[in-house]
């Protein structure tokens, strides 16, 4: 067989990438008929293709390269663990240097009481963890009937079939017999779309709302917990109202409902603090976190716990626990990136570069005869094309122009990637002034392009 090198020309790697790799997210025809952009290597915002061709990353991967891509310092720490220790476990009483200090780590900067890591591969194994220990963390609390988990329409929580299931995505769970039994949806706070003639203040306390009903209609003894992206991500990047999350909060606190905040996006800096809990003003019980956590260097995830709930569940033994729970050397890549955001001050840097300088340049999107919207929060943010501005209308094919300017803008080395009709950009962290420059004249000429073909 021929050895496969970044040597080979892109169309014979395409030919083998369609062969025999199958794809997330992607159709078999799609890779057929023009095969996968070959990505060889990457440097801080950028990326280089198969073809010499220099794409500016505004998503950081799939959100995730919040220190930028390249850093030689990561690569150095996984070098050395894996000549120390490359593998332990941290089942039956065992337990190694990296993973203690990365859930030390973690309770500094979680906020709050919140001073216990359980570990995980992904963000949806984490998510995966959390429906197991809410679940238990009532049984041991002598209420077993309580396992309800109440989560919202077109959120995003992973691909196992708990995560999958604690999403509302129509399409996953189309397929496989999703959700599994004990998760029920209730509506999203997308205003821009579902919010009619109310005011999104009025819209965000309605949806609020629905956990109260929901809650009620079921029987308070019956819900073990609500979990909730700060803000919406693969949905979307949908920012809820002002009103949202307090209402959320207080619904979550009178009836003692688990609030869980799934944070593998807008955690380690994203919204311009460290956890988007911090940025919507919220006291989880539990945090998911994976993504920036290592900055996609390695994969980990897991769940950080607050005291009361930890406490509950080692009093006993959680039959739960994964191969890489706590993998070494994933635990100190992971503590290594935690550091440079520290250190570096990245997430400093992200309010800097955020506001006013990102936000008025894309806010000014919505000149563009076909942005009905722009919403932006620290660095996760989206645009909304419409047919028609003032009344806020969908196309008539759903999807389908979003679809075009996203490969628009592929065609104008700029990765932006969309949902449905919503154009969104989750740049790394360090992105830089003269960066964002480059982002937004090539997205503006992403958009005319698009304009223009639909004349
Ligand atoms: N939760 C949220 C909010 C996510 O955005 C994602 C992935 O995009 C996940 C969970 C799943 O994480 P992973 O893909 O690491 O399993």
């Amino acid at each position: 067989m021929t050895l496969i090198t970044n040597h080979l020309p892109t169309a014979e790697l395409q030919a083998l990438d369609a062969a025999h790799h199958m794809h997330p997210f992607t159709t078999g025809a799609e890779l057929a008929a023009k095969g996968a952009r070959v990505i060889t290597r990457a440097r801080g915002v950028w990326l280089t293709d198969s073809e010499g061709q220099e794409i500016l990353d505004a998503m950081a991967g799939l959100w995730c390269v919040n220190v930028g891509y390249g850093r030689k310092d990561l690569a150095a720490v996984a070098a050395r663990q894996i000549e120390e220790l490359t593998y332990y476990n941290t089942f039956f009483q065992t337990t190694h240097v990296p993973a203690i200090a990365l859930a030390a780590k973690l309770a500094e900067l979680a906020p709050g009481d919140l001073n216990h890591v359980f570990f995980a591969g992904s963000g949806s194994e984490a998510n995966d963890t959390n429906i197991r220990m809410v679940r238990h963390y009532w049984a041991m609390k002598g209420k077993p009937e309580k396992t309800v988990i109440i989560s919202r329409k077109n959120g995003y929580h992973g691909s196992t079939m708990g995560g999958a299931s604690l999403g509302g995505m129509a399409g996953m769970h189309a397929q496989g017999g999703l959700p599994i039994p004990g998760i029920v949806h209730i509506d999203q706070p997308h205003w821009y779309a579902e919010g009619g003639d109310m005011t999104p203040e009025d819209f965000g306390l309605a949806r609020a709302r629905q956990l109260e009903e929901k809650i009620l209609e079921l029987g308070e003894d019956k819900v073990a917990a609500f979990i909730g992206e700060p803000i919406q991500g693969a949905g979307g990047v949908i920012v809820p109202p002002a009103t949202y999350w307090p209402e959320i909060q207080r619904i979550c606190d009178k009836y003692q409902i688990l609030l869980i905040a799934d944070e593998v996006i807008t955690g380690f800096g994203r919204t311009g603090n460290w956890f988007g809990s911090q940025t919507v003003g919220i006291r989880p019980h539990i945090m998911t976190i994976a993504k920036g956590l290592s900055s996609g260097y390695v994969p980990i995830g897991g769940s950080i716990v607050c005291d009361e709930v930890a406490e509950v569940i080692g009093s006993g033994e959680f039959n739960h626990g994964y191969t890489y729970s706590g993998h070494p050397v994933a635990a100190a890549v992971a503590l290594a990136n935690l550091q440079i955001l520290q250190d570096e001050k990245i997430v400093d840097h992200v309010r800097d570069v955020a506001h006013p300088y990102l936000a008025e340049k894309w806010q000014a999107l919505t000149d563009h005869p076909l942005v009905g919207e722009a919403q932006l929060v620290g660095l996760m943010g989206s645009v909304a094309l419409t047919p028609d501005k003032a009344r806020r209308t969908a196309f008539a094919e759903p999807g389908a122009v979003g679809y075009r300017c996203r490969e628009r803008c592929f065609a104008n080395n700029l990765v932006m990637r969309h949902v449905g009709d919503r154009m969104i950009i989750s740049p790394p962290l360090v992105i830089r002034p003269e960066d964002i420059d480059v982002l937004i004249a090539r997205a503006r000429k992403s958009l005319d392009e698009t304009y223009t073909a639909l004349k």
